[in-house]
């Protein structure tokens, strides 16, 4: 089978060494197997996404050597794809809107015991998910803002026990209800990143994700929603994160560990490299 990866930053900020690793596993991935190397500008964040910041990432990786295959695939121009996929979704009576604001959710979730801790904090408690139908439809008909949430437990039932396969760690069994019910579709952007990136890696034919192990957690979502949509579940490497000196994770913050500084300051591909 062809390998198929892809690199897939959001342009809100420079690229830092973190990302040069991750492209670089990415790349040589795909160019140690004759395959395919993707580039997907991940900039559903409309606030803050930047065309300045996607034209740097592009002249790094440039500079990297990093060539990549095709067209780059920006995510901002592919909303209709994200659409079709929420339909099928609500087809199947899945999702629901959901109106709480950040203050209904936290008074909810701040009660003791109230709520079960997902990877990124209290689970939604499934407020908007009782909801009356009249009251939901009324609630649509006027425009109230809302979001689009998955029925994790409906979604469970209907995709049964599923897996991923990660290359360092092996077969992982999907934890459907670990996020609870995520959002797929946000109030500010017609999807999500989960919805996203699940629909571009199949759409995209990648078959080798390759990412940092922050992330790890996800797949267990993008593998329920690629077993609800009918998607192939593609085969994962989650690699370790680059730290800094302290043992910090690298991030945008650190200026002085972006490839721009570093490149300013004299250093050359190969020193990249070799720092990495
Ligand atoms: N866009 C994500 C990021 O910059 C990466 C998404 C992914 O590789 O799945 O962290």
């Amino acid at each position: 089978m062809t390998v198929v990866t892809r690199f897939a930053p959001s342009p809100t900020g420079e690229l830092h060494l973190g990302h040069a690793y991750s492209a670089r596993i990415a790349w040589q991935r795909a160019r140690e197997a004759g395959g395919r190397f993707l580039l997907r500008i991940e900039d559903i964040d409309i606030r803050r996404s930047r065309r300045e910041f996607e034209a740097a990432i592009l002249e790094d990786l440039r500079w990297l050597g990093l060539d990549w295959d095709g067209e780059v695939r920006r995510q901002s121009e592919h909303f209709a794809d994200y659409g079709r996929a929420l339909d099928a979704l609500d087809a199947s009576g899945l999702i629901y809107p959901c109106f709480c604001t950040r203050a209904d959710i936290a008074a909810a979730t701040d009660a003791p015991h109230a709520s079960l801790q997902g990877p990124d904090g209290p689970l939604y408690p499934g407020t908007c998910r009782h909801l009356p139908r009249e009251e939901r439809r009324s609630r649509l008909a006027v425009g109230e803002e809302h979001c689009l949430r998955l029925d994790a437990a409906k979604a469970a039932g209907e995709a049964g026990p599923y897996h991923f396969l990660d290359e360092a760690r092996g077969r992982i069994e999907g934890q459907p209800m670990l996020f609870g019910d995520v959002v797929l579709a946000r109030k500010d952007t017609p999807t999500s990143y989960h919805l996203a990136v699940t629909v571009d890696d199949h759409l995209q034919g990648v078959t080798l994700v390759t990412r940092g192990e922050d992330l790890l957690p996800s797949t267990h979502v993008h593998g329920l929603l690629q077993r609800l949509l009918g998607y192939e579940t593609p085969r994962y490497a989650h690699h370790r994160l680059m730290t800094d000196a302290q043992g910090r994770r690298f991030a945008k913050r650190d200026r002085s560990l972006t490839l721009r500084a570093l490149r300013e300051s004299g250093k050359t591909p190969g020193d990249i490299f070799s720092l990495l």
